[in-house]
């Protein structure tokens, strides 16, 4: 199984892509999370895409292409994957063939969340993240059991920075000049299944199950 999952910020897709790479015993490659843990680590890369990801900009194409090519490159990827905020421009999207080529690999499918915009405002400014195992919460909709604890592993729950209302209409505004192309270029390659990505979590990834040929 070798999917990415394409979408605005907050239509859900790493919710989905946790839950579904577990099941299908691939990989989750969320390239947000390597960044923020490079952030975090203080690593070369974490140095180099700190001040694009405070701002809702996105990393420059070589840093994130050249990241994701030692990881797809990687032995553990060769039991498939689902990528989860990658690709975000043509150009990573031609890089990621390129890539998938040279490995023998192609993508099974790329599985669009269509989600309106007031609710993805809604979802990420009231977004709450787990600082210990990166398990998402939401203030009304999916409250932990006590505020500001996650309840898998007891972690505090933090809002990211970028979460906030100002940055998260940046993000949104980024999604559609630069990443909302990828809609047309995975479309006229017969690769693009659209689910909606409103409405319980449960029916929502029966639809990518069936938008991602998993129940062929
Ligand atoms: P996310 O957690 O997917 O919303 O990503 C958080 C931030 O990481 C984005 O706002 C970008 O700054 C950066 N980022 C994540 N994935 C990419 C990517 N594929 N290309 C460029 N920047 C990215």
């Amino acid at each position: 199984m070798r999917v990415a999952f394409l979408g605005p910020p907050g239509a859900g897709k790493g919710t989905q892509a946790r839950d579904l790479a577990r099941e299908w015993g691939v990989l989750h490659l969320a390239t947000g999370d390597m960044l923020r843990e490079a952030v975090t680590a203080g690593t070369p890369l974490g140095r180099d895409a700190k001040r694009y990801m405070e701002q809702g900009a996105l990393v420059p194409d070589e840093i994130i292409i050249g990241a994701m090519a030692e990881r797809l490159g990687a032995r553990d990827a060769a039991k498939g994957f689902i990528l989860d905020g990658f690709p975000r421009t043509i150009a990573q999207a031609e890089a990621l063939a390129r890539l998938l080529k040279d490995l023998g690999q192609t993508l099974d499918a790329v599985v669009y969340f269509d989600v309106s915009e007031p609710e993805l405002l809604r979802r990420l400014t009231g977004r709450r993240v787990c600082r210990a195992c990166g398990h998402p919460y939401h203030l009304t909709s999916s409250p932990p059991k006590r505020a500001g604890v996650c309840d898998t592993c007891g972690g505090e729950l933090y809002q990211r920075e970028d979460d906030r209302e100002d940055t998260v209409r940046n993000r949104l505004e980024v999604y559609r000049r630069q990443t909302a192309p990828l809609l047309d270029y995975y479309r006229q390659r017969n690769l693009l299944a659209t689910v909606p990505g409103e409405g319980a979590i449960a029916a929502i990834r029966d639809a990518v199950r069936a938008a991602a040929g998993a129940e062929r």
